[in-house]
């Protein structure tokens, strides 16, 4: 029997909830493209209730231990004496969240001996080193496409909201003012604009294809190119690489996972071959950013606005100089974590293990290492170190 370790953030500091805004979920037939929603046997769990939180425990206690397995949640994830430390030396699996990651650096490789499986409960596995997954043969999966579209909104909700200065001016509001000149001085219309994306791959495309009715020029760089007809109906410009795209974009947004082509590639160099007045979105991971460069740029006015909700580390801590930088947009890491999001990939957690516990294969697009070698979706959009 095995015993499962999973990380999950801290409940509402209100409680877990007794009542939600809405009753219930959309019903989605399936992903764009055609791949499949999650497909366990069950699920144990009312879809549109917080699964996220360490209450919530991704809805999977009753299956776990009604087949003899333990389940361990906890919030309690950084430092030696944490929890997570000290359950992890006998944990057969590490189920986390981007959003509250259990850092799986290669020191608590050497810890976990009896490791065999890491599930990111969500998408981006880059919290997890993953050369040393592939040296101790852990297989490492994630839930493809269970927030892709998630994020996409919350990409087009970020561009809107700092071309249009939407935030400021709601403040403005809140404190009881009314001055029309303060809140117009930064707000434009996207319509017209150059709107590029670093990678078009599921979330990547899925804001173009969001963008494409705002009259904008769409341009997007990324290692395998999108098939013509797609370039096509969404008139796109395909650019060799980030440094080709930026100079002529007025927004950009990045949506490439993190891994050695990617980590630090928004420093200094880069940004300031940027328009003078240029929005930045990076709800893909806050090290594809210099964080320090990206305070520069909008001190000295290169960029005129920067969102996201990806830091580094998670949580920030208070005095993450992000949180105080002018004209930005931050939330915390939160885009992938939708009520809507939970469901899916708490039903696609639930799948995996089904599929480890059962001996059946885990679906390739859910895949990033296994029998070390990156695999499936890893071995198309990730690379290692070594
Ligand atoms: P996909 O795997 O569908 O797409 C990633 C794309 O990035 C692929 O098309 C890949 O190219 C491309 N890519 C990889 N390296 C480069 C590079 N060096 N330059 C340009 N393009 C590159 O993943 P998703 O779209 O679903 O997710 C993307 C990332 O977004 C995740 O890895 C994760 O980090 C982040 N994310 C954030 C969330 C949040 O809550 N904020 C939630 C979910 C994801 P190709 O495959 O063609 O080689």
């Amino acid at each position: 029997m095995a015993k499962v370790l999973c990380v999950l953030y801290d409940d509402p500091v209100d409680g877990y909830p007794k009542e939600y805004a809405r009753d219930g979920l959309p019903e989605l037939s399936g992903y764009p493209g055609g791949q499949t929603l999650p497909t366990p046997s069950a699920i144990d769990f009312t879809p549109g209730v917080l699964l996220g939180s360490v209450s919530g425990e991704l809805g999977l206690r009753e299956y776990l231990e009604g087949a003899g397995h333990t389940l361990v949640v906890t919030s309690d994830k950084d430092g030696a004496d944490s929890t997570f430390d000290r359950e992890l030396p006998d944990a057969d699996v590490v189920i986390s969240q981007p959003f509250w990651p259990a850092y799986m650096t290669a020191e608590r490789f050497e810890k976990a001996r009896n490791l065999k499986l890491i599930i990111t409960a969500g998408i981006g596995s880059d919290h997890t080193d993953l050369d040393a997954a592939v040296r101790k043969g852990v297989t490492v999966a994630e839930v493809t496409y269970s927030n892709s579209i998630s994020v996409a909104e919350h990409v087009v909700m970020m561009i809107l909201s700092l071309v249009r200065d939407y935030l400021p001016a709601w403040e403005v509001v809140k404190e009881g003012g009314w001055n029309i000149a303060d809140v117009v001085k930064r707000s434009y219309d996207l319509e017209g604009m150059h709107v590029g994306t670093v990678a078009a791959g599921r979330i990547g495309l899925a804001v173009l294809k969001r963008l494409a009715p705002f009259d904008v020029h769409l341009h997007y760089t990324d290692r395998h190119r999108l098939p013509r007809e797609v370039e096509e109906s969404l008139n796109l410009t395909w650019h060799e690489s980030t440094a080709d795209m930026v100079p002529v974009c007025d927004v950009v947004t990045i949506n490439a996972p993190l891994h050695p082509e990617t980590e630090g590639l928004f420093g200094d160099e880069l940004l300031s071959t940027m328009k003078r007045g240029a929005y930045l979105i990076d709800t893909a991971r806050a090290r594809i950013t210099d964080r320090d460069a990206i305070v520069r740029a909008l001190q000295s006015g290169r960029l005129a606005g920067y969102a996201g909700d990806v830091w580094f580390p998670q949580p920030a801590p208070p005095d993450h100089p992000w949180r105080t930088m002018p004209h930005h947009g931050m939330t915390p890491h939160m885009s992938g974590s939708s009520l809507s999001a939970q469901a899916r990939y708490s039903a696609g957690t639930r799948e995996i293990l089904e599929c480890f516990f059962e001996g059946r294969p885990i679906r390739e697009e859910y895949l990033i290492v296994e029998g070390g070698h990156l695999a499936g979706a890893g071995a198309h959009s990730y690379s290692t170190k070594e």
